[in-house]
């Protein structure tokens, strides 16, 4: 019965987002990353921690920005982590007891994705997702004005753009 219940109820809600944030964890992130492109003169970006949940989907928790990574990954104008910067990261993910569920990163037009974006995913896992937040975060951007990409493996992408708040789900007050 109750499972019944629940099967009924997950047919009126849909299928679970992919990701799921705290509208103050990720308004306080797209704020930050806004205000690392120092003043609209460089791209910005940050992996995305969190915690795998019971229905499939991934909480994002936390935003560890690159250049606190890799204090040179954004010097170039756009975002280069080098390999030697990552056991920090892994540090952190074990310290907090998180994974990396997914990275965002800052363009200053389109959020579509470039062709380093396209060739060098930042985690190259199949089921990685990739967001990309136009104008260099300006106007708090928020799922459904931002690129959402997966990582398939081999080279392969799919674009889950317009699925928005569908696929990233910020709960909370807007
Ligand atoms: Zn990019």
């Amino acid at each position: 019965m109750r499972s019944l219940l629940n099967k009924l109820l997950g047919w009126i809600a849909g299928p679970p987002p992919r990701l799921r944030c705290d509208r103050a964890v990720w308004t306080s992130g797209v704020a930050e990353l806004a205000r690392r492109t120092r003043g609209c003169s460089q791209e910005s970006g940050a992996y995305l921690l969190g915690t795998r949940l019971s229905d499939g989907s991934s909480r994002i928790l936390e935003f560890v920005y690159y250049d606190d990574v890799d204090p040179r990954a954004l010097e170039t104008g756009e975002v280069t982590i080098r390999q030697t910067a990552l056991p920090r990261l892994w540090a952190l993910c074990r310290k907090r007891g998180y994974g990396v569920v997914a990275d965002v990163h800052v363009h200053p037009g389109s959020c579509r994705q470039s062709y380093s974006d396209h060739a060098d995913p930042v985690m190259p896992r199949a089921g990685h997702i990739a967001m990309i937040l136009p104008n260099f975060a300006a106007n708090a951007p928020e799922p459904g004005r931002i690129g959402i990409y997966e990582f398939c493996g081999e080279g392969r992408w799919l674009d889950h753009s317009a699925k928005g708040s569908g696929f990233v789900r910020l709960d909370g007050r807007a």
